[in-house]
């Protein structure tokens, strides 16, 4: 049986998870852990934090809270050799440097999307980067996202940046010359330019659009659910564990 504690547990990741992570057969939810208390228990005990709870009744914390959470969860872990997954986005360098450390004491999976359909969308935009000189991302998520670009979609652009060096393949020179508004050609990350929309009824969904002479592939993915992201977390819960140091993505796990 995996025990988990849910850091984040009141907010909408966290309530969708303990749904959905404590219906996956081997877990139990032992504790909804956050700052405020949530709506719905779902048999957990409620925690305001990690400090409240007995290292010894838990095996794996789950964080899906907020960047300074992230480091909170971190420390926790390394020093009671807690398994950490994290799907927070929005991390600094220093956050993920204490991400980092906390990998040094204990199994850490940190991934920016748990979506498997997303994961697979990186490795068909990984195959396609070398073929089309030009891609542009178009990421979309709900209103009350508070950061941006999406962790996924600098996680994408990274992947096609990636792929395209290890093809020999130049970055393109964007040819528009007057921006007569400023943002108009969106953020570039890595050389890839990211579009980011923002709207209520959307949850999160992504456009890969490549272009090449005379022809464009398109790969989109939609998370039309939060359910959506489960059974990637409970790939990650199952797996960090017996998987010391640091896994970025759960790309790996899948194969
Ligand atoms: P939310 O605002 O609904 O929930 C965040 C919760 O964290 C809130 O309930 C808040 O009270 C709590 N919190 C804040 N600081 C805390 C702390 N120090 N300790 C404990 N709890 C704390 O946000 P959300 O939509 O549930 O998203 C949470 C995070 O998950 C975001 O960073 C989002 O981008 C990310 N996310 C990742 C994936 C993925 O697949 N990796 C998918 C969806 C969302």
């Amino acid at each position: 049986m995996k025990r988990i504690a849910i850091v984040g547990g009141a907010g909408r990741m966290g309530q969708a998870l303990a749904v959905g992570l404590g219906a996956v057969e081997g877990f139990t939810v032992a504790a909804l852990v956050d700052v405020h208390e949530p709506r719905e228990l779902f048999a957990a005990a409620y925690k305001s934090s990690l400090d409240e709870l007995d290292a010894k009744t838990v095996d794996v914390v789950v964080d899906f809270s907020t960047p300074e959470g992230v480091v909170s969860s971190s420390s926790w872990c390394a020093k009671n050799a807690v398994a950490l997954v994290i799907g927070t986005t929005g991390l600094s360098d220093a956050q993920r440097t204490a991400v980092e450390q906390a990998a040094t004491k204990t199994g850490v999976v940190m991934a920016s999307n748990f979506a498997i359909g997303e994961v697979l969308s990186e490795r068909f935009a990984a195959m396609a980067a070398p073929y089309f000189d030009r891609v542009e991302i178009i990421e979309l998520h709900h209103d009350k996202k508070v950061d941006a670009p999406s962790g996924t979609s600098l996680t994408t652009a990274r992947v096609i940046a990636q792929a395209r060096k290890a093809a020999g393949r130049a970055t393109p020179v964007d040819p528009t010359l007057r921006h007569t508004v400023v943002g108009a050609r969106g953020a570039q990350v890595d050389g890839v330019v990211v579009h980011s929309v923002r709207l209520p009824g959307l949850v999160a969904h992504q456009e890969i659009l490549f272009g090449g002479p005379g022809e464009g592939l398109t790969i989109r993915h939609d998370s039309f659910d939060r359910q959506s992201f489960v059974q990637g977390v409970a790939l990650a819960v199952r797996a960090v564990t017996s998987t010391p140091g640091l896994t970025i993505g759960i790309g790996s796990l899948l194969d």
